[in-house]
């Protein structure tokens, strides 16, 4: 049993928190909401009053926090003064992938070991400990945290070093977003050309244009397995955090210089659903969006 100081018991925190819990662990909890904070105990942890408070003596400390602002703000105003220099630090927010890496070069500068280690699934995969963990940081911190990270997760993998898992991260999101809004174009276009929607899948996950947005979350209602598609776009991925993590791919893309068109369209895209009022929809249903857009 290890003792943890956790900040940020929002949306995916909760859940994380909870299995460390769950484990065994000792869960030093804190987060600026009481609301939060307040949960966080009913699940089995201890309420910090502070981040300092949170990470003293602590052996481990996980972070799931906004944006890249906050991360620099909790590391910088508590972490590195407060937790001990040998305990094993974790974020495993998705921020920026310079943000990550001026981090935890100040972390290793200080004697600390830091790894970036965002998730890939949503806040069921949090709750049930079957998030996918991408971990940017050296050998030895990466075999450090993948005890606690196997303890709230399915799979735990080494992308590289610092903000490795920061790029996986946002390179996986901007496949995903283009792949779906190709999904969607697709279908819309196969429809108009008097296809049946479940004819068309039924020929197109067997063929060449087979790809996730179709098979495993198809943005036709009806159409393959259970969906966010089937529930009018409700849970699942949210339209806003989808948005983020591409305008987060867009800036590591300018940062160094590479060609990414279609990710720039995924964003421009995007950003009109949220405009529009589908933030908060799963991100499969800007189908909505491209079928009311007239050529
Ligand atoms: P959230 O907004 O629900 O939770 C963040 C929590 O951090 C909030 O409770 C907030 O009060 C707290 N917080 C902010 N600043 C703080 C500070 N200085 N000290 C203490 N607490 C502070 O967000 P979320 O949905 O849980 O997402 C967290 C991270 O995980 C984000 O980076 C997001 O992009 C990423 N992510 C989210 C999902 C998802 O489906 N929600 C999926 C994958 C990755």
């Amino acid at each position: 049993m290890a003792r943890i100081g956790f900040i940020g018991l929002g949306h995916m925190g909760s859940g994380m928190a909870a299995n460390l819990v769950r484990a065994g662990h000792e869960v030093h909890a804190f987060d600026l909401s009481e609301a939060a904070l307040a949960k966080a105990v009913d699940n089995g942890c201890l309420a910090a009053k502070s981040a300092a408070q949170a990470v003293k003596s602590a052996d481990a400390v996980v972070t799931m926090l906004p944006a890249g602002k906050h991360v620099g703000e909790v590391y910088r105003g508590s972490v590195f003064e407060r937790a001990p220099a040998a305990a094993i630090l974790m974020d495993c927010s998705t921020i920026d992938v310079a943000t990550a890496r001026e981090v935890e070069a100040e972390a290793s500068g200080r004697g600390a070991t830091m790894v970036d280690a965002p998730v890939s699934g949503g806040i069921a995969a949090a709750e049930a400990g079957t998030l996918t963990f991408m971990v940017g940081g050296s050998d030895g911190g990466f075999e450090r945290a993948r005890p606690f990270l196997e303890a709230m997760g399915k799979a735990v993998i080494h992308a590289g070093a610092a903000g490795a898992g920061q790029a996986a991260k946002i390179c996986n999101n901007m496949l995903l977003a283009a792949s779906m809004i190709a999904t969607c174009e697709t279908f819309l276009l196969a429809q108009k050309l008097g296809l049946d929607p479940q004819t068309f899948y039924d020929i197109a996950s067997k063929a060449s244009g087979q790809c996730w947005s179709m098979t495993s979350y198809c943005p036709v209602p009806g159409v393959g397995p259970d969906s966010p598609a089937d529930r009018d776009y409700e849970g699942g991925f949210a339209a806003a955090l989808m948005l983020k993590d591409l305008r987060l791919a867009m800036d590591a893309a300018d940062s160094v210089d590479a060609y990414t068109p279609l990710g720039a369209h995924a964003e421009e895209l995007y950003a009109r659903f949220a405009e529009l009022g589908g933030a908060g929809k799963d991100f499969s249903g800007i189908i909505k969006m491209l079928g009311a857009s007239a050529t």
